[in-house]
């Protein structure tokens, strides 16, 4: 099937673009959208590309932290175009490279945006389970200006969420972690390219005494293993138990089966011993 007919424009700054989707919708790298326009799931009248606006190709020091530009490409992520920026904390670095290398195969990377991606809000999603883990927050902008959510309170269900009709995805704000952070980051899908069946994403800074482990591939947004965190912060390896997995997965709404929770909970365990160096493979 072909796309329903659609006028498309390519906007020259965030203020045309803007304006424009006032009665459009946004395009970043139509690697979701395409294939939603070609089934005709949805049936725009316009579409305004925001995927070269330079606003959203940003990438900067921003409030003690960093600011990525939301049309950054899954691509140039993977590719270590971030790496200048992140110099102070490369293991931060190397988890966005890992990250954006895991999603779907080189051509979709090619082009699928950061934000197009936590936009889309797909559960499975890898940058939406990484951002979350990494306590970002979204810059949202608007004809009547601009706002931060903490990507824990950006996306409600699948596929849906805190964005207004109208309202543009510029950049991702990320927190300053210490050199010291470290991080683990598992996906399991049936072949490569392939969007997760489960995931698990934990972000553990020593310095700064936080601990986040996160599960995705959910009926919703990823879900916040906690007390398991807390528990392998304090405990080390000797926490990271097959049977604590499954317990700390069990606490949650996963909406999975036994096996579906099972999977979860070794991608659990998997990604702690990365974390805690046991398992870089
Ligand atoms: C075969 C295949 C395999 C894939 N595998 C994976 C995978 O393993 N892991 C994974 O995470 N993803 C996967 N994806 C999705 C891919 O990562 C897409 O790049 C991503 O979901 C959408 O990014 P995009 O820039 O292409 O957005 P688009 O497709 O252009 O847009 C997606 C949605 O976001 C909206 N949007 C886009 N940009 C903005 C913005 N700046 N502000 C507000 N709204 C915006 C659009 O209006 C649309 O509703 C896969 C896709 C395909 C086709």
């Amino acid at each position: 099937m072909k796309a329903a007919q659609f006028e498309y424009q390519p906007a020259g700054s965030t203020a045309e673009a803007l304006r424009l989707l006032a009665n459009a919708k946004p395009i970043g790298g139509g690697q979701s959208l395409g294939p939603m326009l070609n089934l005709r799931l949805v049936r725009p009248g316009k579409l305004v590309d925001v995927s070269t606006l330079a606003e959203a190709r940003r990438c900067e020091q921003r409030d003690g932290g960093y600011r990525i530009g939301g049309a950054m490409t899954h691509a140039e992520i993977e590719d270590g175009a971030l790496d200048e920026l992140l110099r102070d904390s490369p293991a931060l670095a190397a988890m966005l490279r890992h990250v954006a290398g895991g999603i779907a195969y080189r051509a979709i990377r090619n082009r699928g945006t950061l934000a197009g991606s936590l936009a889309h809000a797909d559960p499975a999603a890898d940058w939406v389970l990484a951002m979350n883990a990494l306590d970002a927050s979204l810059e949202l902008a608007s004809a009547s200006g601009t706002r931060v959510v903490p990507m824990s309170d950006f996306m409600s269900g699948a596929f849906t969420t805190a964005l207004s009709e109208g309202e543009l995805l510029t950049g991702v704000l990320l927190p300053r972690l210490s050199a010291g952070m470290r991080w683990g980051y598992v996906k399991f899908c049936r072949k490569t390219g392939e969007f997760a069946e489960a995931s698990a994403a934990a972000v553990f800074d020593p310095e700064q005494g936080s601990a986040r482990l996160l599960i995705g591939a959910l009926d919703g947004p990823p879900a916040l293993l906690q007390q398991l965190a807390g528990a392998v912060a304090a405990q080390g390896s000797s926490a990271i138990t097959q049977q604590a997995c499954l317990d700390a997965v069990a606490s949650v709404a996963t909406g999975k089966d036994e096996a579906g929770n099972w999977q979860l909970a070794v991608a659990v365990k998997r990604c702690l011993q990365q974390l805690a160096g046991e398992n870089r493979s």
